[in-house]
């Protein structure tokens, strides 16, 4: 029986992030991740952005959760040798003029370190439509998503801790405050399935709602600029001069496979912000693990100890998971407390109503 500290069930951006937190803090894994269950990971576009909505108010926890994020990822960059996180300006046209006004009269202490009035919103205009002029973000840019995935799977393949396989919920047994699943034995298990958590015995309970969406690849004509744009829909410039651009959102499907209404969408936003011509060169679909308020969870089951989840990551994962990891791995190896605000005992008040229904 191989022994081991962690086993986690899920390698996208919530399983990768707490992988490697807990090896940089000397704990071993067995990582058990499905190869026909398509990550939402592999699909984002990997965007940061401290400044979101349409009312360009700063997002949750930013202050503690930018900083945090470009040194985790950094540090991975490091470990690896791998280019991981592109650092980039976010240049956000105004809506209309009260938005505009609205920035430039009263933006607050709070947001000033994180975006300002952009001085040179001339230098936009062959390319995108901006008549209101627009504001520039700081500690924000691109993760390449997929980097990250691989280089972690690669050092678990190289350590023997990786199986690629749908979890069998039924041959996962508990033993002298132990977990065991098939050859593999270790203190606790942590599901980190992303929108797939709705098929876990465990943790069906936890209200995370899948919300589809589409990006798409495009190669745009003359089109210089090398910052991110963002006017509802996001141009990401990448280092092969192509451009990734989404993203659409959807709350009923039937499956992760590319949508025409998402196609449409996306294409109708790029019109509308760019004065370039374009093609369409790839399109992908996946699913948003979301939680309607907007927070991680993590934490444990509430009659099983051994087994926690770490989901929730909805539409912002690149910025919250290395958080979220932490906090987590902190609560596993040091068994400091976790924040009411993310942990999974906000809602074991639906675990309860499931067993009294039942
Ligand atoms: C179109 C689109 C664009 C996006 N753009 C961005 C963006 O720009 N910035 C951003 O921050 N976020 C973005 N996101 C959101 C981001 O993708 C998610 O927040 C994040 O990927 C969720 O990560 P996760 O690890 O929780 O889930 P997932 O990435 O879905 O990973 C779940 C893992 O669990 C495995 N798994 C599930 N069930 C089982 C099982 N029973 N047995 C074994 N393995 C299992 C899966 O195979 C996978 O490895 C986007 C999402 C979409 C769809």
């Amino acid at each position: 029986m191989k022994q081991v500290d962690y086993i986690i069930v899920g390698q996208g951006l919530a399983g990768s992030c707490l992988i490697q937190t807990l090896l940089h803090e000397k704990q071993t894994v067995k990582v058990i991740a499905s190869a026909t269950k398509k990550p939402s990971s592999e699909i984002a576009a990997g965007l940061y952005n401290p400044v979101t909505g349409k009312k360009m108010l700063l997002t949750w926890n930013a202050k503690i959760l930018f900083p945090l994020l470009e040194e985790f990822y950094k540090k991975v960059e490091k470990e690896f040798q791998t280019r991981i996180i592109y650092p980039k300006k976010i240049y956000r046209p105004f809506a209309d003029i009260q938005s505009q006004n609205d920035f430039w009269i009263k933006p607050s202490d709070e947001i000033k370190a994180f975006a300002e009035p952009e001085q040179d919103s001339k230098q936009y205009e062959p390319y995108i439509n901006n008549p209101f002029g627009g504001l520039s973000t700081k500690q924000s840019g691109y993760v390449d998503v997929k980097a990250f995935l691989d280089v972690i799977k690669q050092q678990l393949l190289a350590t023997d801790s990786y199986t690629a396989e749908t979890f069998d919920y039924n041959a996962l047994t508990f033993d002298n405050n132990k977990v065991q699943y098939k050859d593999t034995e270790a203190k606790r298990i942590i599901f980190a399935e992303g929108y797939h958590n709705t098929n876990n015995p465990f943790f069906n309970w936890v209200p995370v709602k899948g919300m589809k969406g589409d990006v798409l690849t495009l190669k745009i004509e003359d089109y210089p600029i090398n910052d991110v744009v963002n006017k509802h829909f996001f141009i990401i410039p990448l280092p092969n001069g192509t451009y990734r651009m989404g993203s659409s959102y959807i709350n009923n499907f039937e499956d992760d496979l590319p949508t025409e209404a998402g196609l449409k969408e996306i294409t109708a936003g790029a019109h509308t912000i760019l004065k370039k011509p374009f093609v369409v060169l790839e399109q992908k679909a996946g699913i948003r693990p979301t939680i309607a308020d907007h927070r991680p969870i993590i934490g444990e089951h509430p009659e099983q100890p051994l087994v926690l989840i770490f989901n929730g990551l909805g539409t912002k994962g690149v910025s919250i998971a290395p958080y979220a990891a932490i906090e987590l791995t902190k609560f596993l190896v040091l068994g400091q407390e976790i924040k009411e605000s993310i942990s999974v005992n906000r809602f074991y008040y639906l675990y309860s109503n499931q067993k009294s229904s039942q």
